[in-house]
């Protein structure tokens, strides 16, 4: 993928797009896919980098929710149970299965959590990861060797999938490239045309790499922005309702040796009555999350010091050794973009279904649902916008398309693994230049070789795109990522032809950013 060539096709259309999509998060990414790979011409236009925005600060699961079973939501747990099948199938370099332990303290644990958990695996028929089990203290100690004992009776193991988001995220971007659709990054939209008719035609965009406007004629617009779906609507309708309540979500992450083993922790009952996750991630420990409503939603949101208490609490009734904010390696935050409903009592319980709104002006927004069901949204958003904008029928292709990267034993690649079949090519770069294969920090496994993969084959465009989204470091150890910082400036500069003034901007940047992903 090439920006330079992509701002050209953009700029030099003259007939309108079959559909313009707003926002480059895992909604808009996957309606691209779709609508691109059922032979519509698409146009995608992400104000920042892909994947910016929610969309790289999940808990990485791919699941259907044990949490929505236990709120009676059959429909949307049977749905996600399918489509958790569906992105292993097309996408197993990234999403892999993973093994939660519920630990028992209380004699009647085992068999409430043990029935639930059978009927989360029965609920995933063909889809199913493996059966659920009862374990015995033993059992559960070997599995979690550094959970509290006192009072330990035992756990009830069961299997859902994990996956990297933001790399799930390029690898969709880069699938909907092959099947011809545009896509820019750093193009922000502004403003619609709107024809006689009343109904939207076009959009009025700026790049915000060169200042300059872009103004492009469609059929139909979908606003995929996620938590910033009202912002979108308001630009044609000012007065339009709210129909989002966004609400953040903090994770942190530790060291690998608060969590040693291969399977997650899930506490099914928080203090505040929500579930908590401490999962093994890339080397690491990530821990989280909260839920708590904000008032508008901005592109780089901090956490509060509640929610880094309440998750170091709740690990620290769990854990032997309780993490403490000495231990925190990185904090992210990430927006639910949450659709509100009249009655709720508070945004854990809203709903994670997604939602299809269209405005009198033709404006469509598809927001809410999960990253788990990208997919069957991107399907909805594209049976409805064809049918809007009069296009022909075309049938959905993308329940057995690969992602970009496909390769079924990405394991064998060891750290290059989240690459997928692009592994064989970055080790090729590695073997031609043997000093790209010596990594950039100690502590992270990440290459001078994946910084030129990303800008020369992933568009990334600033040291924070390498860092935080198409490798992991910023999400794993913000104090290393910026170590790393100035030597990836440096390798970017020379990709792209930038200077020393360039560098020390981006550096300047970079730690602005970074100083989000620390704990003061
Ligand atoms: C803490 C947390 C944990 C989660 N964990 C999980 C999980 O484990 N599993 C799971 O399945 N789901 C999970 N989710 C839900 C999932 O992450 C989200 O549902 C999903 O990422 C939303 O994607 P999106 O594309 O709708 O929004 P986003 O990813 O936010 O994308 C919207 C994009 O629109 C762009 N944009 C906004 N305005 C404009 C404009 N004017 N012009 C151009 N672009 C614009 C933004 O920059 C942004 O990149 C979690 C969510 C949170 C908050």
């Amino acid at each position: 993928m090439n920006r330079a060539e992509m701002r050209q096709r953009a700029a030099e259309r003259q007939s309108p797009w079959d559909m313009v999509i707003i926002g480059g998060g895992a909604t808009g990414a996957g309606i691209a896919v779709d609508a691109a790979s059922r032979g519509y011409d698409v146009l995608l236009l992400e104000q920042h980098d892909f994947g910016k925005g929610t969309s790289s600060r999940s808990t990485k699961l791919v699941h259907g929710g044990v949490r929505y079973l236990e709120q009676g939501n059959i429909s949307l747990v049977m749905e996600a149970l399918k489509e958790r099948g569906l992105m292993r199938q097309n996408a197993p370099h990234l999403v892999g299965d993973l093994a939660f332990v519920v630990p028992n303290y209380d004699w009647w644990e085992a068999p409430f959590y043990g029935v639930g958990l059978k009927v989360y695996n029965v609920l995933a028929g063909k889809y199913g990861f493996g059966d659920s089990q009862i374990l015995s203290r033993e059992e559960t100690l070997e599995r979690l060797p550094t959970i509290k004992t006192e009072g330990l009776r035992g756990g009830v193991v069961y299997y859902d999938g994990q996956f990297d988001d933001s790399r799930l995220l390029i690898n969709l971007i880069q699938t909907a490239a092959e099947q011809g659709a545009t896509l820019l990054n750093y193009v922000r939209v502004t403003g619609f045309n709107v024809g006689p008719d009343g109904f939207v035609d076009g959009v009025v965009a700026v790049d915000e790499e060169s200042g300059r406007e872009l103004r492009v004629g469609t059929r139909v617009v979908i606003n995929a922005t996620g938590p910033f779906s009202d912002g979108v609507r308001r630009l044609i309708d000012p007065g339009a309702a709210p129909m989002i309540a966004p609400s953040q979500g903090v994770h942190l992450v530790f060291d690998r040796s608060f969590l040693p083993g291969r399977s997650a922790i899930m506490v099914p009952h928080t203090k505040d009555g929500r579930v908590m996750f401490a999962i093994p991630w890339h080397g690491h420990t990530l821990v989280g999350t909260t839920d708590t409503p904000i008032a508008e939603p901005v592109l780089e949101p901090r956490a509060f010091d509640e929610e880094v208490a309440f998750i170091l609490e709740t690990a620290g009734q769990y854990l032997h050794r309780p993490p403490t904010r000495a231990d925190v390696l990185s904090v992210s935050v990430g927006i639910r973009p949450l659709v509100r409903t009249d009655g709720a009592a508070s945004t854990a319980a809203l709903s994670r279904d997604h939602t299809i709104h269209i405005e009198r002006s033709g404006l469509l927004t598809v927001a809410g649902g999960k990253w788990t069901t990208y997919r069957h949204m991107a399907e909805d958003a594209v049976n409805q916008a064809a049918m809007l904008a009069r296009l022909p029928d075309k049938a959905c292709v993308t329940r057995t398309l690969n992602i970009h990267g496909f390769h079924p034993h990405a394991e064998k690649f060891g750290a290059l693994g989240v690459y997928g079949s692009d592994a064989l090519v970055i080790q090729d770069l590695m073997r031609a230049h043997p000093p790209l294969a010596v990594p950039l920090h100690p502590d992270l496994p990440y290459t001078r070789a994946e910084v030129l993969w990303a800008v020369r084959v992933e568009m990334a465009r600033s040291v924070e795109d390498v860092l935080a989204r198409r490798c992991r470091a910023l999400f794993l150890d913000a104090q290393a990522a910026r170590a790393m910082a100035p030597e990836v400036a440096r390798l970017m500069a020379a990709e792209l032809g930038e200077d020393g003034a360039w560098q020390r901007r981006q550096l300047a940047a970079f730690e602005e950013t970074a100083n989000c992903f620390r704990l003061a």
